[in-house]
């Protein structure tokens, strides 16, 4: 019954170690976010000794009674969070309830459609070495030359391809996709519409995004990125789908669930559907928004610095450095210098290889969790933009994030 920091020092050091990361800089990874003390509390509980193979009421081991009633809770809540039929919330990543999808939906061979990686797709909607490109045959759409997704050409290669599948959502996107039209494209051709939503999830939730859920047969999720709970997946569908994706994910994908993560997901859906939450995403937006706004001042751009598609509409930017001496590789040093932690992104037709790029992923999720409103976050895309030029001052810009971390304590509780 030793506590962790008696067991074993050395993994206790580097867990303290990045406590004090996350609270002394500016998180601003698109994809990453602070889960609740409570939600943490749920996933670091016994119920990580449960096996319970199967499904609330059906399972294959005894003494499931408990955790049945929190895989119930979790299941309910996003039902209603989400106005969906059916929910699976054993998928144990994003990746995992993607390939659980696509197990119950598709034939290996089978035909697909999805977001070019390079242009925002995520692996698992069909990247040659990831399961999906592998697996099935793979038709990547792109956006245009104005950085949005090029609805004709989705309908044009549908028409062509006649895919059983379109996947429908990103992970380098900033704007909204069109579900309806996405949908009309699909049934023209009979194929299945599944949204991965992981990244505007949150928005969703708090009503500040369109809701994919009825447009789709399938929506996909992640609970970790703008949803704010602990890391997993989850699967929305229709009543007509539920059998086939119950055992796509088990026993199709996986064995036993992580019912302390699934706890942990039930107690972030309940903070999901608050008022505070909703306030919380629309400081997610503005702060994006003030972001996209200050990165292309004058004196910035002048540096070859813009913004993909001109703005944003959810909860990131994309920086194209396509024009700019700085590549992502070196801006994303500069910034991780300076105390802020971005993530260099490949943007669409990248002259730089992919292990360097020439676009910056800049998100507003963590930062807004840990408080901050539209004077904080102008005055981070200020620093961000001082620290993209020519010459910029470490010392001058990390004391001025120190100010922002310390205004806005992470974890206070927490040693
Ligand atoms: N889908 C999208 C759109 C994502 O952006 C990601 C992760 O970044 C995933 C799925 C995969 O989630 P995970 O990392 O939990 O497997």
């Amino acid at each position: 019954n030793s506590s962790l920091h008696e067991l074993d020092p050395d993994v206790a050091a580097a867990v303290d170690a990045e406590l004090h990361r996350q609270q002394s800089t500016l998180e601003m990874i698109a994809s990453e976010n602070f889960a609740p003390v409570a939600v943490m509390e749920a996933q670091g509980s016994v119920l990580t000794n449960k096996y319970a193979e199967g499904y609330p009421g059906r399972r294959y081991y005894g003494g499931c009674e408990h955790v049945d009633v929190v895989e119930q809770i979790a299941i309910d809540r996003i039902k209603a969070l989400f106005g969906a039929e059916h929910a699976n919330v054993q998928p144990h990543s994003g990746a995992q309830a993607n390939a659980a999808a696509m197990f119950a939906l598709l034939k290996p061979g089978d035909t697909i459609m999805g977001l070019n990686l390079a242009h925002g797709g995520h692996l698992t909607h069909g990247m040659k070495i990831n399961f999906s490109g592998k697996l099935y045959n793979v038709v990547p759409y792109h956006v245009d030359e104005s950085g949005v997704v090029d609805m004709e050409e989705v309908a044009r290669l549908a028409k062509e391809n006649q895919p059983k599948l379109i996947v429908a959502g990103w992970s380098a996107y900033p704007r909204q996709l069109d579900f309806a039209r996405f949908r009309e494209i699909a049934d023209e051709v009979g194929a299945y519409l599944m949204v991965d939503m992981a990244h505007f999830a949150g928005l969703v939730a708090a009503g500040l995004h369109p809701n994919p859920v009825p447009h789709a047969h399938v929506v996909t999720t992640t609970t970790h990125k703008t949803l704010g709970g602990p890391r997993g997946g989850v699967i929305l569908s229709t009543q007509e789908l539920a059998k086939k994706i119950n055992s796509a994910v088990f026993p199709g994908q996986q064995g036993g669930p992580l019912e302390h993560v699934i706890a942990a997901k039930a107690v972030s859906f309940k903070v999901a559907a608050t008022p505070e939450f909703k306030e919380r995403q629309q400081r997610t937006l503005d702060g994006a928004r003030i972001l996209a706004e200050r990165l292309v001042q004058p004196d910035v751009t002048e540096h070859g610095v813009s913004v993909l598609s001109g703005g944003t509409d959810v909860h990131l930017v994309l920086v194209d450095l396509r024009n700019s001496e700085l590549d992502g590789q070196q801006a994303e040093d500069r910034l991780h210098e300076v105390g802020i932690t971005v993530n260099r992104n490949a943007i669409p037709n990248d002259p730089r290889p992919p292990m360097v790029t020439s676009g910056l992923r800049i998100g507003t999720p963590a930062l807004a969790t840990r408080g901050f409103r539209n004077e904080d976050f102008t005055e981070v895309a200020d620093i961000i933009a001082e620290a993209l030029k020519p010459s910029y001052d470490v010392k001058a810009l990390s004391a001025r994030v120190s100010a922002l971390a310390d205004k806005h304590p992470l974890y206070p509780g927490l040693k």
